[in-house]
């Protein structure tokens, strides 16, 4: 059954740069790219988010970035990539199916990736505590 943009991707209903497909996951080029080869790597199964995916998906997910990856870095001259996925409203996720951005990055190209806040050992430490006992 069709969910989302993405399984309609996934169908095969509309189109898409598709640069790799298994049983598991599909890989295509990023609409709307932050950097030329940006990928999104996408498990199959509709689940709204990394929450909602199972973890053999996501290992699938995993296993394709790794197959594909030296190629689009190849193809686009990067020395690297960011490999991430926007879970929820908040992080910035604005399509709901489960899927991870594959950015090429060159040395120097003054992506500025996350600000940080910083923290004091006492406040990491009580974080921690925190955390814990919520797993
Ligand atoms: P996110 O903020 O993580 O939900 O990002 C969704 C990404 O999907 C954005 O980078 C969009 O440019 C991309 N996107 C949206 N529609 C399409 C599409 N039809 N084909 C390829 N990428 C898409
Ligand atoms: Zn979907």
């Amino acid at each position: 059954m069709d969910f989302c943009l993405f399984c309609k991707i996934v169908a095969h209903e509309i189109p898409a740069t598709i640069l790799y497909e298994d049983d598991s996951t599909i890989a295509f080029l990023d609409i709307n790219p932050v950097k030329p080869g940006h990928t999104l790597v996408v498990p199959k199964v509709h689940g709204a988010d990394f929450r909602e995916s199972q973890v053999h998906d996501l290992t699938a997910v995993i296993e394709t970035a790794k197959k594909i990856a030296p190629a689009i870095l190849k193809t686009v001259g990067a020395q690297g990539f960011n490999f991430s996925s926007n879970v929820g409203a908040a992080a910035g996720q604005v399509i709901f199916h489960t899927h991870f951005h594959l950015i090429p990055r060159h040395n120097g190209d003054g992506l500025v990736n996350w600000p940080h806040e910083g923290a004091t050992q006492e406040e990491l430490a009580e974080l921690g505590n925190k955390i814990r006992v919520q797993l």
